[in-house]
Formats: C-alpha cells, sequence, structure tokens
C-alpha cells in the first residue's frame, strides 16, 4: 500500500471511531456524510484558534478572537452531538449555523459591507452541501444571500472598516478574505467534480441494469422462441402420431362394412384397428403421465415385486416386435439378483419398456440386449439396467436435449421413424421419482446405443407365501385365465350401466350380457337413480352400477350423492373419461365405491365387474360395498 493510502486509511480508522453504530447500520451515503460532519468538526478544531490568533496578534482585533474562539467551540460539540442524535443532518445544519453566526459577528465587528470577511458567507451554501446534500446547500444560500444582502443595503450595523483597521491589517484582511475565495472555488469545483461522479456513477449503474435487462429479455426471448419451436414441432409430431394410426383405424374399419370381405380380412382388419387404437391410447397416456410429472403430481407406489417377474414380462412384451424386424432380443442377468424389491413395478416395467421399445425401434440390424445386474446405488442396494443395441445411434449434436419433453434426435430421424420426444423424458423422470436416474452411455452414429438405467432398491420385505406379487397380477386381467374358470364368469349378475354416449352403452352392455351378466341401459343420472332405487324395492337390486360421471340431466357425481345420500349402500363403479388422479379422488369423494378410466378392456371390464359377484351361498342378496 502507498504513503497515501496507509495515510487515508489511519484517518479512516479515526474518524470512524466517531461514527455512531446507528449510522453505521443505515448505510454508505450516511457513513460517508457523517464522516465529512466529523473531519470538519476537526478541521474547525484547528482552523478556528488558528484564525483567533492572526485576529488577536496581527489585526489587534480581540472582538474578532474571542468570536473565532466560541465558534471554535461548536466543533467538539458538532461531535458529541452526531454520538447522541446519530443525526448528520442535525449536525450539519448546527455547524453552518455556528459557521454563518461566527461570520456575522466577524462581519459586523470589521465594518459590516466594507469588510471582506462577509465574502466568507458565500461559504456557507458549500458547506451545508458537503455535510448534508444539495437541498440544504440551497437553502443555506438563500440564508446567506439574504445577510449579504442586508449588509449592502443598510451597509452593515459596524464601523467602516477602514477607520478601524490600519492600512497593513487591512491588506491582510483582504488577503484572508481571498484564501477563504480560493477556498471556495475549489469548493465548487470539488463539488462539481463530485455531483458529475455521483451524476456517471448513477449513468453506468443504470447502463448495467439495462445490459443485464437486456441480456435477460434476450435470453426470455431465446427460451420463448425455442419452446414455441419445440411446441410447433411436438404439435406437426402429433398430429402426425394421432393421424397415422386413425388413418388404419378408418380405413379399416371402411373396410370392414365391406359385405364381401372373408373372415380372414376381416380378422386382419380388426386386429390392426386393436393395434393402432392402442398406440393413441399409449400416446394420451404419455402425455397425461408428463403433465402429471411437470405438476409434481405423480405419485409412485412402493410394493414388493419380482425383477425375474418383470423382466420376462418386458421380454414378452417386446419380443413379438423385435421378431418383426428380424432383431435378436436378449434378456441377461449378471450375477445374482435380489429375489424381490420394493419398487413401483407399473412404473419400473414403463421404464423398462420405454428403453427397450426405443432401442428396436432405432435398429434395423443386430440386436437389442437387456442386461440387469446388481451394484451400489447411492451407497445402498440397488439394481443397473443397460439397454444395448446395434442400431442407428446418435452424434452429440443429436443427442443434446433428449431428454427434455418433446425434444427428437432430428427431424429426419422422426419423419422415419415416427415418435412424440417424450418417452425418455418420462423414464428419467420417473426413474428419479423412484430414487435413480435414466443416463445416455454412450451413443455412435451407425455403431449403436447404450442407455443405462438404475434404481435404489430396498430388499423388500418378506412376502407371505401363496401372495402374487403386483407384476404377477397381471395375469389375472386374462378372464381365462385360473381367476376366470367359468365361460360365463358374470352370469346371474345384474348391472345397472348409466352412459349416455350409445355407441358405449352398447359395446359395455354387449361386453357384460356376453359374460353372463343381465344388464339395464339408462342414458341419465336421474334415470339411474330412479332405477337402482325401484330395483332395491322389487327385492331384486343391482349387484354393481357403472356410472359413467359426465351425462345430461343429472350427472354422475350428482347421482351418487343423491343415492348415497337416501340410504343406497351397494357398489357404485364410476366408469369416465377423465382419467387425472384428482379425478379418481373426486369420484371418490362423490360416493363411488371404485374407479375406472375409459377406454376399458374386456377383460378388465369383465374383472371389474366380477369384483361384485356375490358368493354362492348369497347369489340373490348380493354384498353391501359398505
Ligand atoms: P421418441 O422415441 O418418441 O421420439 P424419446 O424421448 O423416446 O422419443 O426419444 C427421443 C429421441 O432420442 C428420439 O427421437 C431419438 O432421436 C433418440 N433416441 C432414443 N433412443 C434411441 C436409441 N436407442 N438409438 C438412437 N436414438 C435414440
Amino acid at each position: 500500500m502507498t504513503m497515501r493510502g496507509t495515510f487515508r486509511n489511519v484517518l479512516l480508522r479515526f474518524i470512524d471511531v466517531f461514527v455512531p453504530p446507528s449510522v453505521s447500520l443505515k448505510g454508505e451515503e450516511d457513513v460517508r456524510r457523517c464522516r465529512v460532519v466529523i473531519s470538519f468538526a476537526f478541521a474547525l478544531m484547528v482552523w478556528g484558534p488558528a484564525y483567533a490568533y492572526l485576529y488577536a496578534f496581527h489585526l489587534s482585533c480581540s472582538d474578532g478572537a474571542w468570536t473565532l474562539l466560541a465558534g471554535t467551540a461548536m466543533a467538539p460539540l458538532t461531535a458529541v452531538l452526531v454520538q447522541i442524535t446519530g443525526s448528520y443532518v442535525l449536525c450539519g445544519n448546527l455547524v453552518c449555523f455556528g459557521m454563518a453566526l461566527v461570520l456575522v459577528s466577524l462581519s459586523l465587528i470589521t465594518g459590516g459591507h466594507d469588510s471582506p470577511t462577509s465574502i466568507w458567507l458565500a461559504v456557507i451554501p458549500m458547506l451545508a452541501t458537503c455535510l448534508v446534500g444539495v437541498r440544504t446547500g440551497i437553502a443555506w444560500a438563500i440564508v446567506s444571500c439574504g445577510v449579504i444582502i442586508e449588509f449592502f443595503t443598510f451597509d452593515g450595523f459596524g464601523l467602516p472598516v477602514a477607520q478601524i483597521l490600519s492600512h497593513e491589517q487591512l491588506d491582510l484582511l483582504w488577503f484572508l478574505s481571498s484564501v477563504s475565495l480560493c477556498c471556495f472555488l475549489l469548493s465548487v469545483a470539488y463539488l462539481y467534480e463530485m455531483l458529475k461522479d455521483k451524476a456517471l456513477k448513477r449513468v453506468a449503474e443504470t447502463n448495467a441494469e439495462l445490459a443485464t435487462t437486456n441480456v435477460d429479455l434476450m435470453r426470455a426471448k431465446e427460451a420463448a422462441e425455442s419452446s414455441n419451436r419445440a411446441k410447433s414441432e411436438f404439435l406437426a409430431n402429433m398430429s402426425h402420431e394421432i393421424r397415422t394410426p386413425m388413418t388404419s383405424i378408418l380405413g379399416y374399419t371402411e373396410m370392414l362394412l365391406d359385405p364381401t370381405l372373408d373372415p380372414s380380412e376381416a380378422y386382419q382388419a380388426v386386429a390392426t384397428i386393436r393395434r393402432n387404437s392402442e398406440h393413441l391410447l399409449r400416446l394420451i397416456n404419455d402425455i397425461l403421465d408428463l403433465s402429471r410429472i411437470e405438476a409434481n403430481r405423480l405419485e409412485v407406489e412402493r410394493v414388493p415385486c419380482s425383477i425375474a417377474t418383470l423382466l420376462a414380462e418386458v421380454e414378452s412384451f417386446m419380443r413379438p416386435r423385435a421378431d418383426a424386424k428380424r432383431l435378436e432380443l436378449r434378456i441377461v442377468t449378471i450375477g445374482p439378483l435380489p429375489e424381490r424389491i420394493d419398487t413401483d413395478p407399473t412404473r419400473l416395467r414403463q421404464i423398462l419398456l420405454n428403453l427397450v421399445g426405443n432401442a428396436i425401434k432405432f435398429t434395423q440390424d443386430g440386436g437389442v440386449t437387456l442386461e440387469a445386474r446388481q451394484v451400489p446405488v447411492n451407497g445402498g442396494c440397488g439394481l443397473q439396467f443397460d439397454v444395448v443395441d446395434t442400431g442407428i445411434g446418435m452424434s452429440d449434436k443429436q443427442s443434446e436435449g433428449i431428454f427434455d419433453p418433446f425434444v427428437q434426435g432430428d427431424s429426419s430421424v422422426t419423419r422415419r421413424y415416427g415418435g412424440s420426444g417424450l418417452g425418455l423424458a418420462i423414464s428419467r423422470r420417473l426413474a428419479r421419482l423412484l430414487g435413480g436416474d435414466v443416463v445416455l452411455l454412450r451413443s455412435e452414429p451407425d455403431r449403436g446405443t447404450t442407455f443405462r438405467f438404475r434404481l435404489p432398491c430396498k430388499d423388500a420385505m418378506p412376502v407371505p407365501a401363496g401372495v402374487p406379487t403386483r407384476l404377477s397380477q397381471g395375469a389375472l386381467s386374462d378372464p381365462a385365465a385360473p381367476g376366470f374358470p367359468q365361460l360365463r364368469p358374470l352370469s346371474e349378475m345384474r348391472v345397472l350401466l348409466a352412459e349416455d354416449g350409445p355407441d358405449n352403452q352398447r359395446l359395455i352392455a354387449t361386453i357384460l350380457q356376453k359374460s353372463g351378466a343381465t344388464v339395464d341401459v339408462v342414458d341419465n343420472g336421474r334415470h339411474a337413480v330412479e332405477k337402482a332405487l325401484e330395483a332395491d324395492v322389487r327385492g331384486a337390486p343391482y349387484h354393481v352400477i357403472l356410472m359413467d360421471m359426465q351425462m345430461p340431466v343429472m350427472d354422475g357425481y350428482g347421482a351418487t350423492a343423491v343415492l348415497r345420500r337416501r340410504g343406497y349402500a351397494r357398489p357404485i363403479v364410476a366408469l369416465t373419461a377423465h382419467a387425472m388422479d384428482e379425478d379418481r379422488e373426486r369420484c371418490i369423494r362423490a360416493g363411488c365405491t371404485d374407479y375406472a378410466a375409459k377406454p376399458i378392456s374386456r377383460a378388465l371390464l369383465i374383472r371389474l365387474v366380477h369384483k361384485y359377484r356375490p358368493s354362492r351361498r348369497r347369489s340373490n342378496a348380493p354384498a353391501a360395498a359398505k
């Protein structure tokens, strides 16, 4: 540090001793002003006695000397007052007031407007500006002008200075006044510089703020543009993704209307319609999943599930696709795997199906391998799944952002392979919800890709023998499976279907009737209420009511609420196209016993109704729901 710097620091530290803590808390500007007031007080303590000496011994003006000494007493008073009040505004004004008193007294003593001392009054506004601020400076300028005008108008109150002072004394007084004038001009220059610096600093700050705002605006604009681009691309892809299966569905439906169609062609047509409809449903589910995840509304559950069953399911689901493309699909387990783990089997299966599905989709020759092994994850037990393919791979640029929703490798890939750009986004988010992650391990154009999915897993609670895990429960959804030994699983069941859409009425009623149920159909909530209560009174109540929630006249929520209010305690199952989590809760809150989202497969529908089949012993008296 330079000498000047050291001196400045020492001086600042000394002055800061007198800056009261209350001012330090206020801010930098207040501390700075307070330092100026204190410095001035100290300067006055030197300046006052020095001038008093000059007045006493060189001007032989003892009155002037005493006046100056009295003014000097202001200095320690100011320093103490700053400490007590913590207000530099008050103390600054007090200093100015003291100075004005001293100068007016000196001027009067030394001859009114003839006295060069009156020039000093011009210093006070400068002093006030430095000590307190510009507005106080202006106020003091008015006061000083008033006093000076008074001196010149009324010739002061004192004697003409030339009569009191000798020639040499007058010269000295003029010299001192010239010095004060120089000080005044210097203060003007200093003040000008200070104000200029301040103004420049403010301009620089404003410019910097504007620059930051500009950068922020540019960024926001870029983000908005890129999100717009992504949305437009998404809409274009969606339109493509929806139109492609719709073309097949509508085309094959028209084909079915042809009476000359032979049964094998009709079977093919129906199979195609079903495949394409399922594809559409998957797309809708993906969009719903993503919106739930983004809104933090997707909850994962933790139930015991079997890894072996899971891998078998993935294989059985994916093998037909791989075979259709003549690809080798291998599911390999490396080392021992835990038999059962606690996780969300539906979401785990969804992630693996997504990754393996992509691998098959983007591979033309060679094969796809799913390797599963046990590894430590986050310091505990975990599973690692590597999905390795020998497909088209991706360049670094193509792989940028593939985990963001609606982002795909590039448009040529999209055109050729289709897709919505949601699969990886959903997979990663789901994996993170389960405490793990999905990453792109490696990808090379034309050589293949490896995605890695890691999942922490606590060893599952011991599963009581005979209790199937969640994944294996899927097998029960087939009515031909052991859960449904009879040919007509719903025989002797009475079902009330409240549904306003004629197509759905026909579809659901036919499925249930073919499974042996007796089905009454109503097309609004009020009819449902009447029919259900009437059946109760007749002594032939319905075993279950399937209630659409959106209906004319009275909707399903209203009808369920009315039935419950009237003491109807039998099962009411909401069957609705509103498929968000909150819709399920709303239905249950309205009084429904269970909930199922449309579209519902034949197997699931039969299973759902079968749940409310009364036991053989009480076949004519169905169990109450509550
Ligand atoms: P989608 O497959 O529906 O387009 P995804 O989110 O599943 O959406 O994948 C995003 C993009 O990542 C794909 O469009 C594709 O470009 C790239 N991608 C994903 N998996 C693979 C893979 N196994 N091989 C090559 N590219 C892949």
